[in-house]
Parts: C-alpha cells; structure tokens; sequence
C-alpha cells in the first residue's frame, strides 16, 4: 500500500494543496493521501494561527469528496509543536505495511536537512517536493534516492493571500473549495479584529 502524507497548516486548505495532492497521488500511484494538519506550527509562530479544530474541519471539508482522500489527527493531538519526524513515526506504526511518500512545497524541502533527525525522515519516506514548472533544485544536499521533484500547476495560490484577501474583504471563491469559502464565512475566521474560538466538539 503507497500512502502519500500531504502535512500543512492549512489555514486555509486552499487549491493549490488539493492540485498537488492529486498530481502526486495519480503520478506515483498512491493508494491514498492523508492530509496532516499540523498541532502548534513551531515555524510559525510569528503569527496566531487558526485553533487546530477549524483547520482540522476544513481539510476535512475539502477532502471529503475524494475517495482516495483522508484527514489524520496524529499532529493536532500530540502535544507540543509539530515536527515531520514524528508525524511519519505515528503514521508508520499505525500502517506498518503502508511505503510512505511525503509531499512538501520544494520551499520546504530545501530546508529539510535542517529539520529535526534528517536522516531518519529520509529512512522513513520517499519525499516529494512540488515545485512551480520550470524550478531547479541545485546543490540541496537532499539524497536523490529519497527525494523526486514533481511540477503542479496551481502553486501560485498561498494560504497567506487567502487570509489577507478575507481580511480586506476580498472573496477567496475558487481559489479554496466553496465549502471552505462557507466555512471561513460561518466563522468569521481571518476577518480583521475577529478572533474565533475553536467550534465545540
Ligand atoms: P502559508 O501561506 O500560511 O505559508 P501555504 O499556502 O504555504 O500557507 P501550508 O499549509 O503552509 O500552506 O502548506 C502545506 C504544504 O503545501 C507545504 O508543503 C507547502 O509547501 C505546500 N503548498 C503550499 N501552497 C501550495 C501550492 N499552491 N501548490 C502546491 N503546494 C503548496
Ligand atoms: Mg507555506
């Protein structure tokens, strides 16, 4: 079984995630790709983030339409900040049997060998960076047996301009699916001076 592990902040899940997911899943044939929302992002922590319950509900809501599809909580239920290496250690040991290909904007990638226990991240899973077409990755130091480069063509879309459209008022339909558009709405998430708490579970 290939499972494909999309990790994210995903505030706002938005197009440009879901494209690639998708490229990635058809591409290297993936039986299935989790969408990992992450716990307390430890890179970002420059700005408050959306309460991990929200994030967690619109990656559910974009994804719930494809079969091939899934949402994990692993991340947003270990306590602390999340870190990569972790994520993939509960993954493997709850799919032992499962080969694990993580897919990560090549913005990220670069700066992998910097993440915590690069070595064995690479032991783990396959790692695939998506790129806009016609980027090179040179002289990264990544091991090329580990990692693949595979071109999306939605990578202009970013959560950062999702949320700042939301905040001037902007509409964000098509660039993230409707029900996320309905979901942001129903929240007042991202809108300037309105802090939302996380919805009840
Ligand atoms: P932010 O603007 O807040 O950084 P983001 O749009 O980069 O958000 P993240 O949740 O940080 O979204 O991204 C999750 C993963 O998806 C990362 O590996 C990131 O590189 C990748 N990614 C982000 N935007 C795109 C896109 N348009 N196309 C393909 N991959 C993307
Ligand atoms: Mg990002």
């Amino acid at each position: 079984m290939r499972l494909g592990v999309m990790g994210g902040t995903f505030d706002p899940i938005h197009h440009g995630h879901l494209v690639a997911a998708s490229e990635v899943q058809t591409r290297f044939g993936l039986d299935e790709v989790v969408f990992v929302p992450t716990g307390q992002p430890w890179q970002k922590d420059e700005r408050e983030v959306s309460a991990p319950e929200h994030r967690y509900l619109m990656t559910v809501v974009a994804t719930a339409s494809n079969p091939r599809f899934t949402v994990s909580r692993v991340d947003i239920e270990r306590p602390g900040p999340t870190y990569t290496i972790d994520t993939l250690r509960d993954l493997h040991h709850e799919r032992p049997d499962a080969e694990l290909f993580f897919i990560t904007g090549a913005d990220a990638l670069a700066q992998i060998l910097s993440w915590k226990d690069a070595d064995e991240l690479f032991e783990l899973a396959h790692f695939i960076g998506v790129t806009r077409p016609g980027y090179v990755l040179s002289e990264s130091g990544l091991p090329a047996d580990r990692v693949t480069l595979q071109e999306v063509p939605a990578m202009a879309i970013s959560s950062t301009d999702c949320r700042a459209r939301v905040e001037r008022a902007e509409p964000v339909w098509y660039l993230v699916p409707d029900g996320v558009v309905q979901y942001v709405n129903k929240y007042r998430l991202y809108a300037a001076g309105s802090p939302a708490g996380a919805p009840a579970r």
